[in-house]
């Protein structure tokens, strides 16, 4: 295993910039995918596929994000919300957040799946990061740790979950991919006191958010 350690890093640095060429220009979010160690958050059978530019299986029907995915919903966060305390809605295999925590958020982060929240958990312990997780239904948020300063959604919701606007801070953000099976936009939702800015970015293709304020079934 160690003596992969050199190739992993090589492949990370062309991750990087490959990102770079796909217009990735925040030289935190850059710094961030060269320091955190992507493999980590694959199966070990699984590792030689950590650098390709794509989503891959976790198990129970999810996915791991897209590298160039997770660097785009990231450069939007931290455009708008340069610190701060961020909920990640959607754990998965725990990249995103080891992502986030790594540029110094203070992370929060909800799944439902009950082997993934556990498999991540085990990755955090192991990789020493400070990161709160919880096992439920990410759609209500996280209410006795709001507000938040950002929230990152990581699976595909109908409509804004309205627990989630109301656990934003003043100024904070919701970063979500809205829409249906036929693909989402990606969209950010600024909270300005009592209202709320929208602004649309690129179509992306992710696994539904299933829950009281998402989707009812998968
Ligand atoms: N952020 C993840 C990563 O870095 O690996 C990728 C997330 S994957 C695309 C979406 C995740 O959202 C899945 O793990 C899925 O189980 C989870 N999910 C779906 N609905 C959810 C809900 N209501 N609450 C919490 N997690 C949810």
């Amino acid at each position: 295993m160690a003596e992969q350690e050199p190739l992993y890093a090589r492949r990370r640095e062309e991750m990087v910039e490959q990102l770079r060429r796909y217009g990735i220009t925040s030289a935190r979010v850059l710094e961030a995918f060269r320091s955190v160690e992507r493999h980590r958050f694959f199966a070990p059978g699984d590792r030689a596929y950590a650098y390709n530019d794509c989503a891959f299986p976790i198990g129970y029907g999810q996915t791991i994000s897209q590298p160039y995915t997770v660097a785009y919903m990231t450069s939007l966060l931290v455009e708008r919300c340069p610190v701060g305390r961020i909920l990640e809605v959607g754990t998965g295999s725990g990249y995103q957040a080891a992502i986030l925590d790594s540029m110094g958020y203070s992370v929060y982060t909800v799944e439902r799946v009950a082997g993934l929240c556990r498999r991540a958990s085990l990755v955090f312990r192991e990789l020493g990061l400070d990161i709160e997780q919880r096992l439920g239904d990410g759609s209500l948020g996280w209410e006795e740790k709001s507000p938040f300063d950002g929230i990152i959604v990581t699976a595909g919701a109908p409509r804004p979950p309205a627990p989630l606007l109301t656990q934003l801070a003043d100024s904070g953000v919701l970063i979500v991919p809205l829409g249906g099976s036929e693909g989402q936009r990606m969209t950010v939702i600024t909270r300005r006191k009592d209202r709320f800015e929208e602004e649309l970015f690129h179509m992306f293709a992710f696994v539904p958010l299933i829950g009281r304020e998402g989707w009812r079934k998968g």
